[in-house]
């Protein structure tokens, strides 16, 4: 029992996956004091937001989620409510000024002092620390995963790119990196806790160092962790790829032959207003090396429209480079204004009708080479991890290929965590069909 008046907390999560893995560090600390979790924000003691500025639709998710908070905080005045990550960090002062009922809010650097703070508010209004720290990396503390396949490590935090639409090197600050040594450590914790998949986590991700640890050795060295069946990773940046991370996917068979390459723009003009530091030919011919190296490999993506000034003949470049790609997935994204960015500042902003009709046609673009990626699996004998029930039919279960497709399949004898083999006979939207292997299932 903890010796404050709190028994419960509620912990919702917006945004990214670094999001989320924080959240499970908040979720470990939080625990440690002796609190419950309870996934019923109006009975809750606490109620943590980990919010995301990435975009304004995110921001307006919170602001709709906070008016629930502040009502349920009307009947049960001893509610705390507290705002986490990119938003407190981004929009403190609002916050104060217009959300007097928010009690904590914290920046993505000052989760270790949760329990601090929780004591200090018996006695304290508000309690707002947003210091951004150039050594933070949370080292030591472990999160509380939610069960599964996959757990989620983040390898280092913060960003030194500063694209010109992205609030994240403000909101999260300098790059760093955790140490090799604990990474591995939390690998193996992983491993031990019933985890068989890694997913290294960087807001850029492969510009990791530490010491003399370059990205490429260090995925070589979470593989040597016993158990670990997979290793995938995101998100890298196009230009810190280089030929020994290539080579490195390429050779070792645990490291998934699936990569995300945000290419943004097809337009060299736009990537360097984007300050992308690649042009689109040096992207095309990284995809080259890729499959070159790997043919299967899946590559996705992060595509924006309408950044400020896109004209039509840079947009129709952009569909040129989806079109010389192919792309098994994206992310698809109307530019979106982030105060304290540079491009904020930049004066030809798009409508929001010519914006809208430019993602319908990437959106409608990139379904077709999905599809068309997909279909070429057809035929192809696959391993797939399997991960949990199909959304559509209790009698079906899917898993996911190395080169990261979803595959539906018919549930026989298998569960949660076995690494099968699947015939893929089907591929439908983003979804691929499959079956044991004919001379597999006399022996079945
Ligand atoms: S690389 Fe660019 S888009 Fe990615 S987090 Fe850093 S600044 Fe943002």
């Amino acid at each position: 029992m903890n010796n404050m008046q709190y028994n419960s907390f509620f912990l919702e999560t917006y945004g990214c996956q670094m999001n989320v893995y924080d959240s499970e560090l908040v979720r470990s600390l939080l625990i440690q004091t002796g609190l419950r979790e309870t996934t019923d924000w109006k009975s809750a003691d606490i109620a943590f937001l980990n919010t995301c500025s990435i975009r304004e639709h995110a921001e307006s998710k919170v602001h709709s989620r906070l008016g629930n908070l502040y009502a349920a905080k009307r009947q049960k005045p001893w509610m705390l409510i507290g705002v986490l990550g990119c938003m407190a960090q981004n929009l403190k002062e609002e916050l104060l000024q217009n959300k007097p009922y928010v009690d904590i809010i914290l920046g993505p650097d000052s989760y270790r002092k949760i329990p601090e703070y929780l004591q200090r508010h018996q006695s304290q209004n508000h309690i707002v620390d947003t210091q951004l720290s150039k050594y933070e990396v949370y080292e030591g503390l472990f999160p509380s995963r939610e069960f599964g396949t996959n757990a989620w490590i983040a390898i280092s935090r913060g960003c030194d790119k500063f694209c010109t639409f992205c609030i994240v090197p403000f909101t999260r600050g300098r790059e760093r990196s955790r140490s090799l040594e604990s990474i591995v450590k939390e690998a193996k914790q992983a491993v031990d806790a019933g985890f068989v998949e890694i997913t290294l986590l960087g807001q850029n991700v492969n510009s990791y160092r530490s010491e003399k640890v370059a990205f490429p050795d260090l995925l070589q060295e979470v593989a040597k962790v016993d158990g670990i069946q997979r290793i995938r990773f995101t998100s890298p940046h196009p230009s810190d790829c280089d030929d020994q991370l290539i080579e490195v996917i390429a050779s070792n068979p645990k490291i998934c032959n699936s990569i995300h390459l945000p290419l943004q723009s097809g337009s060299n003009r736009i990537l360097s207003r984007m300050n992308r530091s690649y042009s689109k030919e040096e992207f095309t011919r990284l995809v080259e090396k890729f499959r070159n190296a790997m043919p299967d490999i899946g590559i996705s993506t992060d595509i924006i429209v309408g950044f400020p000034g896109e004209t039509d003949a840079e947009f129709q470049e952009t569909l040129d480079v989806m079109k010389t790609v192919k792309f098994d997935s994206a992310f698809t994204f109307k530019y979106s204004a982030r105060p304290g960015t540079k491009a904020s500042e930049y004066t030809e902003q798009l409508t929001e009708a010519e914006k809208g009709e430019r993602l319908e046609r990437v959106i409608q673009l990139q379904k077709a080479h999905t599809l068309s990626q997909n279909q070429k699996m057809i035929g192809k004998t696959v391993q797939v991890l399997v991960e949990k029930a199909s959304k559509k039919s209790e009698f079906q279960l899917m898993g996911r290929t190395d080169n990261n497709k979803i595959v539906v399949f018919d549930r026989h004898h298998f569960k949660s965590k076995d690494m099968i083999v699947l015939h893929i006979n089907d591929a439908y939207g983003m979804t691929l069909f499959g079956d044991i292997p004919e001379k597999e299932k006399i022996c079945d």
